[in-house]
């Protein structure tokens, strides 16, 4: 017997107690690999109200015309180049990003490889346990504290990095095209707002916090990149297409830049071949700087939350409207 519940689709990895949450009072197919079927989930859309997706489904017009129902996409996450927005808005569909709620794992991603490429020293595990002692190879690092520290994109994230940063005593500047030079907000967080090109001139570290749109793509290319010091790390948390891969690459191996962290790609899986095998100073991590227990809970409890009283507010509209 069909049910008469709303039905919602979760397509990738959601936190198994905000599932239970949202079977509470809905019908829910949740599978971590529809983002890789598309077929699949284009069928099981077809009666769905609400899908929810991290960002490898691509929720394009064309996925959204296969689910007519739908009026709710959650986002388990907080960026939206996965979404088309525009196609949402023409056919009513709210969606809802778990705005805030993994900002913490980010900023603590970027401090913790910030410190690491800075001091150059973590990674030598394996040598020392052979019995060798690279310590005058490794006395080299850098302290953070006293340097500067450049944040390029001061919203959510990029405050609270900027929060973390002040903690352990470096100094922080910022760019952002929506908040000028002269606005409260940096006096407030305690952070001096720059022109692009001053601030990845004055940084140490420059930790990158904006959205992929068309103006953020190749930010950093390669004459942004000759604007730092040699010694200056960068760490990309932010979406790949931001940074010139190949530039990057470049600038690391010919040691024009003293190492870099990415967590984001242009391609995700970065595929074999990329011109940043092999670059010294390269930490790479496959999107996961805003992923731990506690950020899951709270992106998945966040988002379950938001999808359900969307869905239930429609309930109750379409009851009223029934009963008139
Ligand atoms: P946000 O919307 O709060 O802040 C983005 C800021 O970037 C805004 O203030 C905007 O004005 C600014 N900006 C736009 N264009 C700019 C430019 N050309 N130069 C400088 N600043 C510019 O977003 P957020 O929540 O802080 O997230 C930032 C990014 O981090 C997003 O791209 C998001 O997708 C990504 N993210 C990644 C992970 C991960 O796991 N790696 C996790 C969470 C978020």
């Amino acid at each position: 017997m069909k049910s008469d519940r709303k039905k919602i689709v979760i397509s990738e990895f959601m936190d198994a107690s905000a599932v239970d949450a949202l079977r509470r009072h809905f019908d829910v197919h949740a599978q971590a690999s529809l983002a890789d079927e598309p077929e699949r989930l284009r069928d099981l859309l077809a009666d769905a109200d609400a899908l929810i997706v991290r960002n490898r489904t691509q929720v394009t017009g064309a996925l959204l015309d296969a689910a007519p129902r739908l009026t709710v996409v959650g986002r388990l996450g907080v960026g939206l180049d996965n979404i088309a927005l525009g196609a949402c808005r023409e056919r009513g569909v709210q969606v809802f990003p778990a705005t805030g709620a993994n900002a913490a794992a980010v900023a603590e991603y970027v401090i913790a490889t910030a410190l690491m490429l800075l001091r150059g020293a973590y990674l030598s595990s394996a040598v020392v346990a052979q019995g060798q002692w690279p310590r005058a190879a490794l006395s080299g690092g850098r302290e953070a504290a006293g340097g500067t520290m450049a944040v390029i994109g001061f919203g959510g994230i990029g405050r609270r990095v900027a929060q973390l940063a002040r903690g352990i005593g470096m100094r922080v500047v910022g760019h952002d095209p929506q908040i000028p030079v002269d606005a409260p907000v940096w006096q407030e967080t305690n952070a001096q707002g720059m022109s692009f090109d001053d601030a990845l001139r004055a940084a140490d570290v420059v930790t990158v916090h904006v959205p992929l749109v068309e103006s953020t793509h190749n930010l950093l290319g390669p004459a942004q990149l000759g604007r730092l010091k040699p010694h200056a790390v960068l760490i990309n948390t932010s979406r790949g297409g931001v940074i010139d891969e190949s530039a990057l690459a470049d600038a690391l191996t010919q040691g024009r830049l003293g190492g870099a962290a990415l967590d984001v790609f242009a391609d995700e899986p970065l595929k074999a071949g990329s011109p940043l095998a092999g670059a010294p100073n390269l930490i790479l991590t496959p999107h996961i700087a805003g992923l731990t227990v506690q950020s899951n809970q709270r992106v998945s409890t966040l988002v379950a939350s938001r999808v359900t009283e969307a869905l239930l507010a429609g309930e109750h509209q379409s009851r009223i409207t029934k009963e008139c």
